[in-house]
Protein backbone atom coordinates (compact mmCIF):
# COMPACT_ATOMS: atom_id res chain seq x y z
CA UNK A 1 0.00 0.00 0.00
CA UNK A 2 1.47 3.13 -1.02
CA UNK A 3 1.98 6.24 1.57
CA UNK A 4 -0.52 8.10 -0.17
CA UNK A 5 -3.28 5.14 -0.58
CA UNK A 6 -3.32 5.54 3.64
CA UNK A 7 -3.96 9.36 3.19
CA UNK A 8 -7.19 8.16 0.81
CA UNK A 9 -8.13 5.44 2.83
CA UNK A 10 -8.15 8.03 5.77
CA UNK A 11 -10.61 10.26 3.81
CA UNK A 12 -12.90 7.85 3.06
CA UNK A 13 -13.43 6.31 6.59
CA UNK A 14 -13.75 9.88 8.13
CA UNK A 15 -16.23 10.80 5.23
CA UNK A 16 -18.14 8.15 7.05
CA UNK A 17 -18.01 9.62 10.31
CA UNK A 18 -18.49 13.02 8.93
CA UNK A 19 -21.51 11.57 6.50
CA UNK A 20 -19.35 14.12 3.89
CA UNK A 21 -20.35 14.08 0.36
CA UNK A 22 -18.56 12.78 -2.71
CA UNK A 23 -17.93 16.17 -3.77
CA UNK A 24 -16.39 17.51 -0.24
CA UNK A 25 -14.11 14.23 -0.44
CA UNK A 26 -12.87 14.80 -3.84
CA UNK A 27 -12.09 18.37 -2.69
CA UNK A 28 -10.18 17.08 0.39
CA UNK A 29 -8.08 14.99 -2.35
CA UNK A 30 -7.51 17.54 -4.79
CA UNK A 31 -3.68 19.07 -5.37
CA UNK A 32 -3.65 23.10 -5.70
CA UNK A 33 -0.22 22.80 -7.14
CA UNK A 34 2.54 19.79 -7.63
CA UNK A 35 5.74 21.45 -8.90
CA UNK A 36 8.96 19.24 -10.11
CA UNK A 37 12.38 20.12 -10.82
CA UNK A 38 15.65 18.44 -11.87
CA UNK A 39 18.26 20.43 -9.60
CA UNK A 40 21.51 20.10 -11.04
CA UNK A 41 24.83 20.47 -8.98
CA UNK A 42 28.62 19.90 -9.70
CA UNK A 43 27.02 17.23 -12.72
CA UNK A 44 24.75 15.62 -10.18
CA UNK A 45 20.87 15.71 -10.70
CA UNK A 46 18.54 15.33 -8.14
CA UNK A 47 14.48 15.09 -8.53
CA UNK A 48 13.34 17.81 -6.21
CA UNK A 49 9.70 18.44 -5.44
CA UNK A 50 7.19 21.27 -4.01
CA UNK A 51 4.03 20.40 -3.42
CA UNK A 52 0.55 22.66 -2.68
CA UNK A 53 -2.30 20.38 -1.14
CA UNK A 54 -4.88 22.99 0.52
CA UNK A 55 -4.90 26.76 0.88
CA UNK A 56 -8.29 28.00 1.94
CA UNK A 57 -7.33 28.26 5.31
CA UNK A 58 -4.02 30.20 4.01
CA UNK A 59 -0.63 30.01 2.68
CA UNK A 60 1.09 26.76 2.51
CA UNK A 61 3.25 25.29 5.21
CA UNK A 62 5.13 22.57 5.33
CA UNK A 63 8.81 21.55 5.72
CA UNK A 64 11.23 20.22 2.98
CA UNK A 65 12.92 16.79 3.19
CA UNK A 66 16.44 15.94 1.79
CA UNK A 67 16.44 12.04 1.78
CA UNK A 68 16.94 9.16 -0.54
CA UNK A 69 13.81 7.75 -0.88
CA UNK A 70 12.01 10.95 -1.51
CA UNK A 71 9.24 10.49 -3.50
CA UNK A 72 5.71 12.16 -5.58
CA UNK A 73 3.62 9.89 -3.04
CA UNK A 74 5.18 10.58 -0.20
CA UNK A 75 5.49 14.37 -0.14
CA UNK A 76 2.07 14.73 -1.49
CA UNK A 77 0.87 12.71 1.38
CA UNK A 78 3.27 14.58 3.47
CA UNK A 79 1.54 18.14 2.05
CA UNK A 80 -2.14 16.70 2.94
CA UNK A 81 -0.96 15.61 6.51
CA UNK A 82 0.09 19.78 6.84
CA UNK A 83 -3.32 20.56 5.60
CA UNK A 84 -4.87 19.14 8.64
CA UNK A 85 -2.40 19.60 11.19
CA UNK A 86 -2.46 23.06 10.95
CA UNK A 87 -6.29 23.34 10.60
CA UNK A 88 -6.27 20.79 13.82
CA UNK A 89 -3.85 23.88 15.38
CA UNK A 90 -6.14 26.75 14.62
CA UNK A 91 -3.58 27.82 12.54
CA UNK A 92 -4.26 30.63 9.49
CA UNK A 93 -2.58 27.79 6.84
CA UNK A 94 -2.91 25.49 4.21
CA UNK A 95 -0.84 22.14 3.81
CA UNK A 96 2.46 21.74 1.65
CA UNK A 97 5.81 19.80 1.44
CA UNK A 98 8.48 19.49 -0.27
CA UNK A 99 11.47 17.34 -0.73
CA UNK A 100 14.44 16.40 -3.22
CA UNK A 101 15.75 12.84 -3.54
CA UNK A 102 18.81 13.07 -1.79
CA UNK A 103 21.58 11.59 0.28
CA UNK A 104 22.76 14.23 2.13
CA UNK A 105 25.18 11.82 3.83
CA UNK A 106 27.02 11.60 0.84
CA UNK A 107 27.65 15.37 0.29
CA UNK A 108 30.08 17.85 1.28
CA UNK A 109 29.10 20.44 3.39
CA UNK A 110 29.46 22.81 -0.07
CA UNK A 111 27.29 20.46 -2.08
CA UNK A 112 24.57 20.73 0.23
CA UNK A 113 24.63 24.66 0.60
CA UNK A 114 24.02 24.46 -3.11
CA UNK A 115 21.67 21.51 -3.36
CA UNK A 116 19.67 24.11 -0.86
CA UNK A 117 20.14 27.41 -3.09
CA UNK A 118 19.86 25.28 -6.56
CA UNK A 119 16.23 24.09 -4.96
CA UNK A 120 15.50 27.84 -4.52
CA UNK A 121 16.28 28.69 -7.56
CA UNK A 122 13.79 26.20 -9.30
CA UNK A 123 10.94 27.02 -6.39
CA UNK A 124 10.90 31.13 -5.75
CA UNK A 125 8.42 31.31 -7.63
CA UNK A 126 5.59 29.00 -5.62
CA UNK A 127 7.42 30.17 -2.27
CA UNK A 128 6.86 33.55 -0.48
CA UNK A 129 5.85 34.86 3.03
CA UNK A 130 2.42 34.66 1.88
CA UNK A 131 2.18 31.73 -0.78
CA UNK A 132 3.86 28.54 0.98
CA UNK A 133 6.12 28.80 3.63
CA UNK A 134 8.97 25.76 4.07
CA UNK A 135 10.78 24.75 7.31
CA UNK A 136 13.20 21.51 8.12
CA UNK A 137 11.75 18.43 7.83
CA UNK A 138 14.07 15.01 7.62
CA UNK A 139 17.92 16.09 7.27
CA UNK A 140 17.07 19.54 6.71
CA UNK A 141 18.62 22.04 9.45
CA UNK A 142 18.65 25.82 10.47
CA UNK A 143 21.03 26.10 8.52
CA UNK A 144 19.81 25.16 5.61
CA UNK A 145 16.80 27.22 5.70
CA UNK A 146 19.44 30.37 6.22
CA UNK A 147 21.10 29.27 3.22
CA UNK A 148 17.34 29.51 1.18
CA UNK A 149 16.37 32.31 2.35
CA UNK A 150 19.67 34.37 1.39
CA UNK A 151 19.03 32.59 -1.94
CA UNK A 152 15.32 33.87 -1.98
CA UNK A 153 16.18 37.34 -0.78
CA UNK A 154 18.83 37.48 -3.42
CA UNK A 155 16.83 36.28 -6.71
CA UNK A 156 14.01 39.24 -5.33
CA UNK A 157 15.76 41.96 -4.15
CA UNK A 158 14.26 42.45 -1.33
CA UNK A 159 14.27 40.71 2.44
CA UNK A 160 11.38 38.68 3.16
CA UNK A 161 12.11 36.35 6.33
CA UNK A 162 8.83 35.50 6.51
CA UNK A 163 9.10 33.19 3.57
CA UNK A 164 10.85 30.37 5.42
CA UNK A 165 11.41 28.96 9.49
CA UNK A 166 13.22 27.08 11.25
CA UNK A 167 15.77 30.10 10.40
CA UNK A 168 19.40 30.39 12.60
CA UNK A 169 17.51 33.37 15.06
CA UNK A 170 20.03 35.72 13.30
CA UNK A 171 18.15 35.77 10.13
CA UNK A 172 14.54 35.96 12.44
CA UNK A 173 14.74 32.51 13.87
CA UNK A 174 12.29 31.64 16.54
CA UNK A 175 14.63 30.65 19.58
CA UNK A 176 11.72 27.91 20.90
CA UNK A 177 11.26 26.47 17.23
CA UNK A 178 14.40 23.83 16.88
CA UNK A 179 13.00 21.82 20.05
CA UNK A 180 9.85 22.70 19.16
CA UNK A 181 8.31 19.60 17.73
CA UNK A 182 9.68 17.66 20.78
CA UNK A 183 8.56 19.88 23.54
CA UNK A 184 4.77 20.32 22.05
CA UNK A 185 4.87 16.17 22.07
CA UNK A 186 6.29 16.09 25.50
CA UNK A 187 2.72 18.88 27.09
CA UNK A 188 0.86 16.04 24.94
CA UNK A 189 2.44 13.58 26.56
CA UNK A 190 1.93 14.75 30.23
CA UNK A 191 -1.66 15.88 28.95
CA UNK A 192 -2.61 12.70 28.08
CA UNK A 193 -1.17 11.06 31.33
CA UNK A 194 -3.23 13.45 33.16
CA UNK A 195 -6.39 12.42 31.30
CA UNK A 196 -5.66 8.85 31.94
CA UNK A 197 -4.76 9.43 35.53
CA UNK A 198 -1.32 7.66 35.15
CA UNK A 199 1.35 8.80 37.03
CA UNK A 200 4.97 9.31 35.05
CA UNK A 201 6.10 6.20 36.23
CA UNK A 202 6.30 4.46 32.65
CA UNK A 203 9.09 3.11 29.89
CA UNK A 204 9.60 4.95 27.03
CA UNK A 205 11.51 3.61 23.80
CA UNK A 206 12.16 6.02 21.29
CA UNK A 207 12.84 5.36 17.49
CA UNK A 208 15.11 8.34 15.74
CA UNK A 209 17.39 10.07 17.46
CA UNK A 210 17.64 13.15 15.04
CA UNK A 211 15.95 16.39 15.65
CA UNK A 212 12.40 15.10 17.27
CA UNK A 213 13.80 11.93 18.91
CA UNK A 214 16.48 13.11 21.02
CA UNK A 215 15.19 16.52 21.67
CA UNK A 216 12.51 14.90 23.37
CA UNK A 217 14.48 12.34 24.98
CA UNK A 218 16.72 14.76 26.49
CA UNK A 219 13.48 16.43 27.59
CA UNK A 220 12.03 13.34 29.03
CA UNK A 221 15.04 12.54 31.39
CA UNK A 222 14.98 16.45 32.61
CA UNK A 223 11.85 15.37 33.58
CA UNK A 224 12.20 12.12 35.49
CA UNK A 225 10.31 9.97 33.10
CA UNK A 226 12.79 6.56 32.27
CA UNK A 227 13.98 6.09 28.40
CA UNK A 228 15.00 2.64 28.28
CA UNK A 229 15.63 2.50 24.48
CA UNK A 230 16.09 5.11 21.73
CA UNK A 231 17.72 3.80 17.90
CA UNK A 232 18.52 5.70 14.63
CA UNK A 233 18.98 3.98 11.05
CA UNK A 234 22.24 1.92 12.43
CA UNK A 235 20.19 0.51 15.10
CA UNK A 236 18.95 1.26 18.36
CA UNK A 237 20.36 0.48 22.36
CA UNK A 238 18.65 -0.51 25.39
CA UNK A 239 19.11 -0.24 29.12
CA UNK A 240 15.77 -1.17 31.46
CA UNK A 241 17.23 0.70 34.51
CA UNK A 242 17.07 4.19 31.97
CA UNK A 243 19.55 5.51 29.13
CA UNK A 244 21.23 8.56 29.52
CA UNK A 245 19.94 10.62 26.68
CA UNK A 246 22.78 13.23 27.19
CA UNK A 247 25.48 10.62 26.72
CA UNK A 248 23.70 9.26 24.13
CA UNK A 249 23.61 12.66 22.16
CA UNK A 250 27.42 13.46 22.85
CA UNK A 251 28.31 9.39 21.27
CA UNK A 252 25.54 10.10 18.55
CA UNK A 253 27.41 13.33 18.04
CA UNK A 254 31.10 12.03 17.96
CA UNK A 255 30.51 8.62 16.11
CA UNK A 256 27.63 8.72 14.00
CA UNK A 257 25.24 6.66 15.96
CA UNK A 258 23.71 5.47 19.34
CA UNK A 259 25.04 2.07 18.76
CA UNK A 260 28.24 2.94 20.04
CA UNK A 261 27.07 3.85 23.27
CA UNK A 262 28.56 1.48 26.55
CA UNK A 263 26.02 0.35 29.37
CA UNK A 264 23.49 -0.86 26.87
CA UNK A 265 22.65 -3.55 24.70
CA UNK A 266 22.58 -2.66 21.21
CA UNK A 267 18.92 -3.87 19.80
CA UNK A 268 17.89 -3.87 16.21
CA UNK A 269 15.12 -1.14 14.88
CA UNK A 270 12.67 -3.73 14.54
CA UNK A 271 13.39 -5.19 18.45
CA UNK A 272 12.82 -1.62 19.84
CA UNK A 273 9.53 -1.39 17.61
CA UNK A 274 8.46 -4.93 19.97
CA UNK A 275 9.68 -4.07 23.21
CA UNK A 276 7.61 -4.50 25.84
CA UNK A 277 7.44 -0.85 27.24
CA UNK A 278 4.61 1.32 28.05
CA UNK A 279 4.84 3.80 25.46
CA UNK A 280 6.78 3.58 21.95
CA UNK A 281 7.44 7.08 20.43
CA UNK A 282 8.23 7.01 16.79
CA UNK A 283 10.46 9.86 16.06
CA UNK A 284 11.94 8.45 12.44
CA UNK A 285 9.90 7.98 9.58
CA UNK A 286 6.61 6.79 8.17
CA UNK A 287 5.47 3.16 7.38
CA UNK A 288 7.21 2.13 10.40
CA UNK A 289 4.33 0.23 11.60
CA UNK A 290 2.55 -2.08 8.88
CA UNK A 291 0.31 -4.75 8.52
CA UNK A 292 3.35 -6.96 9.27
CA UNK A 293 4.84 -5.97 12.68
CA UNK A 294 1.39 -4.35 14.27
CA UNK A 295 0.29 -7.72 15.69
CA UNK A 296 3.96 -8.07 17.67
CA UNK A 297 3.86 -4.33 19.23
CA UNK A 298 3.42 -4.74 22.70
CA UNK A 299 3.46 -1.00 24.15
CA UNK A 300 0.45 0.50 25.91
CA UNK A 301 0.44 3.37 24.07
CA UNK A 302 2.10 4.73 20.67
CA UNK A 303 3.06 8.32 19.95
CA UNK A 304 3.30 9.65 16.40
CA UNK A 305 6.05 12.25 16.80
CA UNK A 306 7.21 11.44 13.12
CA UNK A 307 4.27 11.88 10.42
CA UNK A 308 2.77 8.22 9.54
CA UNK A 309 4.63 6.23 11.12
CA UNK A 310 1.31 3.87 11.12
CA UNK A 311 -0.32 2.26 8.38
CA UNK A 312 -4.36 2.87 8.15
CA UNK A 313 -3.92 -1.15 8.12
CA UNK A 314 -1.81 -1.05 11.39
CA UNK A 315 -3.88 1.38 12.99
CA UNK A 316 -7.05 -1.13 12.56
CA UNK A 317 -4.93 -3.99 14.10
CA UNK A 318 -3.67 -2.31 16.81
CA UNK A 319 -7.18 -0.41 17.67
CA UNK A 320 -8.63 -3.75 17.74
CA UNK A 321 -5.72 -4.89 20.62
CA UNK A 322 -7.06 -1.34 22.47
CA UNK A 323 -3.96 0.31 21.89
CA UNK A 324 -4.10 3.87 22.10
CA UNK A 325 -2.41 5.80 19.45
CA UNK A 326 -1.84 9.67 19.83
CA UNK A 327 -1.73 10.75 16.33
CA UNK A 328 0.84 12.85 14.63
CA UNK A 329 -1.52 15.79 13.70
CA UNK A 330 -1.57 16.52 17.02
CA UNK A 331 1.24 15.12 19.01
CA UNK A 332 4.24 17.10 16.37
CA UNK A 333 2.32 19.77 15.65
CA UNK A 334 4.84 21.98 17.85
CA UNK A 335 6.77 22.76 14.98
CA UNK A 336 4.33 24.25 13.03
CA UNK A 337 3.01 26.12 15.92
CA UNK A 338 6.61 27.35 16.70
CA UNK A 339 7.01 28.14 12.94
CA UNK A 340 4.09 30.37 13.06
CA UNK A 341 5.13 32.28 16.17
CA UNK A 342 8.09 32.79 13.95
CA UNK A 343 6.21 34.17 10.95
CA UNK A 344 4.17 36.15 12.66
CA UNK A 345 7.50 37.92 13.70
CA UNK A 346 8.49 38.37 10.57
CA UNK A 347 5.74 39.63 9.15
CA UNK A 348 5.02 42.24 11.37
CA UNK A 349 8.70 43.03 12.78
CA UNK A 350 7.73 42.38 16.46
CA UNK A 351 10.27 40.40 18.40
CA UNK A 352 8.14 38.96 21.58
CA UNK A 353 9.73 37.45 24.93
CA UNK A 354 10.66 33.88 24.68
CA UNK A 355 8.26 33.69 28.09
CA UNK A 356 5.38 34.70 26.38
CA UNK A 357 6.48 32.48 23.28
CA UNK A 358 6.70 29.91 25.94
CA UNK A 359 3.31 29.89 27.50
CA UNK A 360 0.90 30.26 24.05
CA UNK A 361 2.96 27.63 22.88
CA UNK A 362 1.88 25.45 26.08
CA UNK A 363 -2.12 26.77 25.81
CA UNK A 364 -2.21 25.97 21.57
CA UNK A 365 -0.88 22.13 22.46
CA UNK A 366 -2.96 21.76 25.48
CA UNK A 367 -6.00 23.56 23.93
CA UNK A 368 -5.50 21.15 20.79
CA UNK A 369 -5.20 18.15 23.04
CA UNK A 370 -8.10 18.71 25.16
CA UNK A 371 -10.16 19.49 21.83
CA UNK A 372 -9.11 16.17 20.43
CA UNK A 373 -9.56 14.48 23.49
CA UNK A 374 -12.75 15.44 24.59
CA UNK A 375 -14.40 14.74 20.91
CA UNK A 376 -13.02 11.26 21.31
CA UNK A 377 -14.26 10.58 24.15
CA UNK A 378 -17.95 11.78 23.87
CA UNK A 379 -17.82 10.24 20.37
CA UNK A 380 -16.27 6.76 21.37
CA UNK A 381 -14.15 7.55 18.30
CA UNK A 382 -10.26 6.81 18.12
CA UNK A 383 -7.88 10.35 18.49
CA UNK A 384 -6.99 10.12 15.24
CA UNK A 385 -10.55 10.24 14.09
CA UNK A 386 -11.60 12.51 16.40
CA UNK A 387 -8.97 14.82 15.30
CA UNK A 388 -9.48 14.56 11.92
CA UNK A 389 -13.02 15.34 12.29
CA UNK A 390 -12.47 18.75 13.94
CA UNK A 391 -9.54 19.57 11.45
CA UNK A 392 -11.72 18.95 8.28
CA UNK A 393 -14.68 20.65 9.86
CA UNK A 394 -12.75 23.96 9.63
CA UNK A 395 -10.91 23.20 6.35
CA UNK A 396 -14.64 22.82 4.73
CA UNK A 397 -15.91 25.69 6.35
CA UNK A 398 -13.46 28.06 5.09
CA UNK A 399 -14.11 26.19 1.58
CA UNK A 400 -17.58 26.64 1.56
CA UNK A 401 -16.62 30.95 2.66
CA UNK A 402 -15.02 30.41 -0.13
CA UNK A 403 -17.74 29.24 -2.28
CA UNK A 404 -15.89 26.65 -3.65
CA UNK A 405 -18.62 24.35 -2.51
P1 LIG B 1 16.07 14.10 11.51
O1 LIG B 1 16.64 13.98 10.16
O2 LIG B 1 16.66 15.13 12.41
O3 LIG B 1 16.14 12.68 12.28
C1 LIG B 1 15.63 11.49 11.77
C2 LIG B 1 16.17 10.37 12.64
O4 LIG B 1 15.53 9.15 12.29
C3 LIG B 1 17.67 10.14 12.50
O5 LIG B 1 18.21 9.87 13.77
C4 LIG B 1 17.75 8.88 11.64
O6 LIG B 1 18.95 8.14 11.87
C5 LIG B 1 16.53 8.14 12.15
N1 LIG B 1 16.05 7.11 11.27
C6 LIG B 1 15.83 7.14 9.92
N2 LIG B 1 15.33 5.96 9.51
C7 LIG B 1 15.21 5.19 10.62
C8 LIG B 1 14.74 3.87 10.86
N3 LIG B 1 14.29 3.11 9.88
N4 LIG B 1 14.75 3.42 12.13
C9 LIG B 1 15.20 4.18 13.15
N5 LIG B 1 15.65 5.42 12.99
C10 LIG B 1 15.65 5.91 11.74
O7 LIG B 1 14.50 14.31 11.31
P2 LIG B 1 13.46 14.96 12.31
O8 LIG B 1 13.35 16.41 11.99
O9 LIG B 1 13.79 14.52 13.68
O10 LIG B 1 12.11 14.29 11.80
C11 LIG B 1 11.68 12.99 12.24
C12 LIG B 1 10.22 12.81 11.89
O11 LIG B 1 9.46 13.84 12.54
C13 LIG B 1 9.87 12.93 10.42
O12 LIG B 1 8.77 12.09 10.13
C14 LIG B 1 9.42 14.37 10.27
O13 LIG B 1 8.56 14.56 9.16
C15 LIG B 1 8.69 14.53 11.59
N6 LIG B 1 8.53 15.93 12.01
C16 LIG B 1 9.61 16.72 12.22
C17 LIG B 1 9.42 18.03 12.63
C18 LIG B 1 10.57 18.94 12.95
O14 LIG B 1 10.33 20.02 13.48
N7 LIG B 1 11.81 18.54 12.70
C19 LIG B 1 8.11 18.53 12.80
C20 LIG B 1 7.03 17.68 12.60
C21 LIG B 1 7.26 16.38 12.20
Amino acid sequence: MSTFENVREMIEKVGETMKLTREEKDLLLKYKQIKKAELEVNGKKFLAWRILHNDALGPGKGGIRFHPDVSEDEIKSLAFWMTIKNSLAGLPYGGAKGGVRINPKELTRKELEQVSRAYIKSFHNVLGQDKDIPAPDVYTSPEIMGWMLDEFEKIKGRHEPGMITGKPTELGGCPIREAATSLGGFIVLKEFLRSEDIDKNITIAIQGFGNVGMNIALILQKNGFNVVAVSDSKGGVFNENGIDAEKVREVKQRTGSVINCDETKKITNEELLELDVDMLMLAAMENQITKENADKIRAKWIMELANGPVTSEACKILHEKEKIIIPDILANAGGVVASYFEWVQNKTGNVFETRYLEKRFEDMMTNSFSKVSKFSKENKIDMRTAAYVIAIERILKAEKARGNI
